[in-house]
Formats: C-alpha cells, sequence, structure tokens
C-alpha cells in the first residue's frame, strides 16, 4: 500500500541521477536539495501507468536526447520494466563496444520501435535507452511530488484500467481533480495522450477535458474548471505525430487490443497558455 512507496517530499528532492546515469551533470558540485546530482536536463515525459513499458521502449529512439519516466503501481511489473531497461542498456553497451572493435559496418536501429523480443535485438538505437526510466508509484497521490510546475512536454495515458461500474468511477486516473494537476506540471504547449479501448471511457475522458453544453449557466457564462486549460487535436495534427502511433500499436494493451480486432479510440490535448489575470 501507499505507506510502503517512496517518494521525494518536492521535485527539488528528488534523486533521478541513479535513473539517468549517462545523464548526470558532470559537476559534482551542482547538487539538489536533497544532495544528489543533478542532471543536465530535466524529464519532461511521463508514462502514467506504464505497465510493460511498451510505449517508452518504442518512443526512446524517437526522442533520444527527452528524458521519460514511466510511472507504475504494481511492484511486480515494475520490476520487470526496470530489468527490462537495464537489459536493453547493457546490450546496447555490448553492440557499441562490438563496432568500437569492428572494422565491419554496425546495422543502426531506424528509430523505429524494437518488438517484444527487444532484449535480443542487434541494433544499435539513437539513445541507447539511456533516456527511459521505470518509477513505483501511485500517480493519483503523489504526482506533483516528482514534478514542478510546467515541467512536462507530454504525458501518457495509454489504456487506463476502466473501472466500469460507478462506484468505482472515482478511482478512474482521469478526473476533475487529477486533469488540474496534469495541468499543473504540463507546460504551455505540452500535450496529453489518452488511448483506450472502452468507448465509454473515451467519452468520459471528452467530458473531463473539454467543457459540455450543458454546463452553460443561463447567463451565457460557463464555470471555470481545467477545461479551460486543454484543447482536442485535429485528426491532421494526430496523423503528423509520430508518438501517436507507437502509443496505438507498440503498448502491450495494444498490441492486445489489435490481436483481438478492438477498436481504439484516440484522444489528444493541449495545454494551453495560463489564462491573463486582469
Ligand atoms: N499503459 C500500459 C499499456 O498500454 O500497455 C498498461 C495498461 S494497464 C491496463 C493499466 C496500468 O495502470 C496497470 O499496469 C496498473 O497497474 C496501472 N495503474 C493503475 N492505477 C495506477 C496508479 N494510480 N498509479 C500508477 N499506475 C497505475
Amino acid at each position: 500500500s501507499d505507506h510502503r512507496l517512496e517518494y521525494p517530499i518536492s521535485p527539488a528532492h528528488m534523486d533521478w541521477s541513479s535513473h539517468y546515469p549517462a545523464f548526470v551533470d558532470p559537476d559534482p558540485t551542482k547538487t539538489n536539495l536533497s544532495g544528489a546530482r543533478k542532471l543536465t536536463k530535466d524529464v519532461e515525459v511521463v508514462d502514467i501507468g506504464c505497465g510493460f513499458g511498451g510505449l517508452m521502449v518504442g518512443l526512446a529512439p524517437l526522442l533520444p536526447d527527452t528524458l521519460m519516466v514511466g510511472m507504475e503501481i504494481r511492484t511486480s511489473v515494475l520490476e520487470y520494466l526496470s530489468s527490462r531497461i537495464h537489459a536493453l542498456r547493457s546490450q546496447q553497451q555490448r553492440l557499441k563496444n562490438r563496432a568500437e572493435t569492428s572494422t565491419e559496418p554496425q546495422p543502426e536501429g531506424e528509430g523505429a520501435p524494437v518488438n517484444d523480443d527487444d532484449v535480443g535485438t542487434t541494433k544499435i538505437y539513437p539513445g541507447n535507452f539511456e533516456n527511459i526510466t521505470a518509477i513505483r508509484s501511485n500517480t493519483m497521490k503523489f504526482l506533483p511530488n516528482f514534478f514542478a510546475h510546467h515541467q512536462l512536454s507530454k504525458i501518457f495515458i495509454c489504456f487506463p484500467d476502466p473501472h466500469f461500474k460507478a462506484r468505482k468511477h472515482k478511482a478512474r486516473i482521469v478526473s476533475e481533480s487529477l486533469n488540474t494537476e496534469y495541468a499543473y506540471v504540463l507546460r504551455p504547449g505540452g500535450l496529453l495522450y489518452t488511448i483506450t479501448d472502452v468507448e465509454e471511457y473515451h467519452h468520459w475522458v471528452l467530458r473531463h477535458f473539454l467543457h459540455q453544453p450543458e454546463e452553460q449557466r443561463e447567463d451565457g457564462t460557463i464555470p471555470d474548471s481545467s477545461k479551460d486549460l486543454f484543447e482536442r487535436l485535429s485528426d491532421e495534427e494526430l496523423e503528423a505525430d509520430p508518438c501517436v502511433r507507437v502509443m496505438k500499436y507498440e503498448t502491450e494493451e495494444s498490441k492486445k487490443v489489435t490481436r483481438n480486432n478492438g477498436k481504439k479510440f484516440v484522444a489528444v490535448f493541449r495545454r494551453k497558455a495560463d489564462p491573463e489575470w486582469s
């Protein structure tokens, strides 16, 4: 349960150095509030409820200079993913060492995602998976402990547990109060990606990110809410975004839905600028 979850008292206390050793600032005097070594850049992308990590493994070579973290509440799943990332990094290191001593040309990963059997990969990928990590956390409670205001450029919520029964809806990771937190940690222009195979949950997502006609008061005004801070991307924008393809085809859950010929409902929202106070 939660009392066994570790979390920093603030983002400035978070020790990321062991998660991204390749990105630790070479200056050892640069430390954060808990005395941990600082990184050369901030973590920018979060996969909420990342499961076995297919999204991050797929995104890692596409965004090799961007630090990404998957957050997952289940211990066994998190342990699997941590060793998966560790194995991918070691494999890349071995391939790089071999390339340095060999005169043969080495195959290069195309920036394409690797597959389930990725640990058997023989290609060198941009970023070498040094830019992804995973943390055990309950994102419903601790997201602002890890990320500062406007720190993130992307949040992914892929195939969230549907919690079908109405009395379980409060367990959904899309809600008015959680969306306020997502808006807080996302920077203006940042994107929040969602995908589900449950059509009713897709409509729930749309209702919770966008104002609905029935919210309008008699005087024509709409109550302020986190919905003021999001706008939905068009289909053309989704087509042009390679992250959407990874989300649709590379997460473990999306592969399951593909195998079962299920439908996938995608909605991506842009974090608008903060309103100006007059
Ligand atoms: N996103 C992955 C994918 O597309 O393959 C996994 C989807 S799975 C249906 C949902 C995941 O969210 C599970 O692994 C579950 O343990 C995790 N999860 C549920 N609630 C969570 C929470 N509050 N914090 C972190 N992870 C959570």
